[in-house]
C-alpha cells in the first residue's frame, strides 16, 4: 500500500490527560481540543478524552466548536477562545458554545445577541493577543460579574519558559484583575500546570501535552507516522538525488523513496537534516524533500523495508521538530489529510 499510515494511541492521551489532572492538583483539568485536536482527529480524540474524565472542552473559534459537540453530545462545557463574533450567534446557541470574551465590543454584542445565554471573559495579561485590557474591564466588571460569567481566564505568554519574569507580572496581573470575584479561573495551559500551584486556579487548559508534546516532558508519546518505501533504487557515487541536486552520493548508495513530503506536513525545511527510523536505526534524509516524497540514504541498512518511521519511540515530535527549526505543535497540526489515519488504546 503506497498510503502513509499514521497511528495514533487514544489509550496513551487518556494518559497524558490524567497525568495532567493529577500535576493540576486539586484544580480541574479541560482538554484544549482546537485545530482537530492538535491535527490529530476530533471525532476520534475528543470522546476519549471525555471518557478520561474531561468536562470541559476548549476551541479556537465557533465552528470547531460544532464538531466537538457533535463529538460529544450533551454535556460537557465547550468553550471558544475567540469570544463571539460576528455572525456567530446562530451556531453558539445551536452548538451550546461558551464563548470567552474578548473587548466590550464582544461583550455588548453578546448581551445583545444572546441575552441570558453562558459567557466566560478572557483577559489580556501581557501577551496582548486576546483578552479584554485592564482597563475595559475596570469600567465594565461590576456589571460583568452580576451577570455571572462562567470563567475568568488569561493565557500566558512565556509559561515554557519557567524562569521568564513575564510569567509572575501575568500571574499578578491575573489577580488583579479577578482575585474576590468569587468566580472560576484559569490561567494555565500545558507549561502554566508545570509551574506549578499558584498558577492552577480551578480550571487548567493543557492542550499539547495531552498530545505528546513538550513542555510536558513526562508526556507518553501518542503518534506514529509510518511512510512507504515506494521504490529503492542502487546509485553510483556522484550521482545526486532530488530537486536541484542538492544530495550527492559520496560513494555507491542505496536511495528509498518515501511517499510522503511537504503536502503532508513533512516540510520543506527537513531537507538535508531529518531522519527516518528503521526501528532503532536512523536513515537521513537525501536531497530535497518533494511534495509528494522523499528520498533517504539506506545503504547501512542491511535489509530491504517495506516502511519508515518519521515519527516513533526513537524520534518524537519535538525532536523531528527540532531538526525542521519549529516547534512539536507545529509538526502535530501540519500533518495532511493524505495519511490513513489508525485508531489503537480506545476506548479508554
Ligand atoms: C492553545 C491554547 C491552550 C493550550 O496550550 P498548550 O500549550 O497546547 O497546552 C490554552 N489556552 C489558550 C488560550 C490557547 O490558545
Amino acid at each position: 500500500m503506497a498510503q502513509a499510515i499514521l497511528t495514533i494511541d487514544l489509550g496513551a492521551i487518556a494518559r497524558n490527560w490524567r497525568a495532567l489532572a493529577g500535576l493540576s492538583g486539586a484544580a480541574e483539568a479541560g482538554a484544549v481540543v482546537k485545530a482537530d485536536c492538535y491535527g490529530l482527529g476530533a471525532a476520534r480524540v475528543a470522546p476519549a478524552l471525555a471518557a478520561a474524565g474531561a468536562r470541559r472542552f476548549f476551541v479556537a473559534e465557533a465552528s470547531e466548536g460544532v464538531a466537538i459537540r457533535q463529538a460529544l453530545g450533551t454535556g460537557p462545557e465547550i468553550y471558544v477562545f475567540a469570544g463571539h463574533m460576528a455572525g456567530d450567534a446562530e451556531i453558539i446557541a445551536g452548538a451550546d458554545l461558551i464563548p470567552l470574551l474578548n473587548s466590550p465590543e464582544q461583550v455588548a454584542r453578546h448581551r445583545a445577541a444572546l441575552p441570558g445565554r453562558p459567557f466566560g471573559i478572557q483577559f489580556d495579561t501581557g501577551m496582548n493577543r486576546l483578552g479584554i485590557e485592564e482597563a475595559d474591564w475596570r469600567a465594565l466588571s461590576s456589571d460583568i460579574v452580576a451577570e455571572g460569567p462562567r470563567l475568568l481566564m488569561s493565557h500566558l505568554a512565556c509559561a515554557d519558559d519557567p524562569g521568564h519574569a513575564t510569567n509572575a507580572a501575568q500571574l499578578a496581573a491575573f489577580r488583579r484583575m479577578s482575585d474576590g470575584l468569587g468566580l472560576p479561573r484559569s490561567l494555565a495551559a500545558t507549561g502554566g500546570i508545570l509551574l506549578g500551584a499558584e498558577y492552577h486556579f480551578d480550571i487548567t487548559r493543557p492542550g499539547i501535552g495531552l498530545y505528546g508534546g513538550a513542555p510536558f516532558d513526562n508526556a507518553e508519546a501518542v503518534v506514529r507516522l509510518s511512510l512507504p518505501v515506494i521504490q529503492i533504487r542502487n546509485i553510483p557515487a556522484g550521482e545526486t538525488v532530488g530537486y536541484g541536486n542538492s544530495w550527492t552520493a559520496p560513494a555507491p548508495s542505496r536511495i528509498a523513496t518515501l511517499g510522503a513530503g511537504y503536502a503532508d506536513g513533512l516540510i520543506r525545511a527537513m531537507t538535508g537534516k531529518a531522519r527516518v527510523w528503521h526501528g532503532t536505526t536512523p536513515c537521513p534524509v537525501a536531497g530535497r524533500v518533494s511534495m509528494d516524497s522523499m528520498g533517504v540514504d539506506i545503504t547501512h541498512l542491511p535489509d530491504t523495508p517495506d516502511t519508515l518511521d518519521i515519527l516513533c519511540p526513537a524520534q518524537g515530535v519535538d525532536a523531528l521538530a527540532t531538526m525542521a527549526g519549529t516547534i512539536g505543535y507545529e509538526i502535530l497540526t501540519a500533518l495532511g489529510n493524505r495519511y490513513r489515519r489508525d485508531y489503537t488504546g480506545g476506548p479508554v
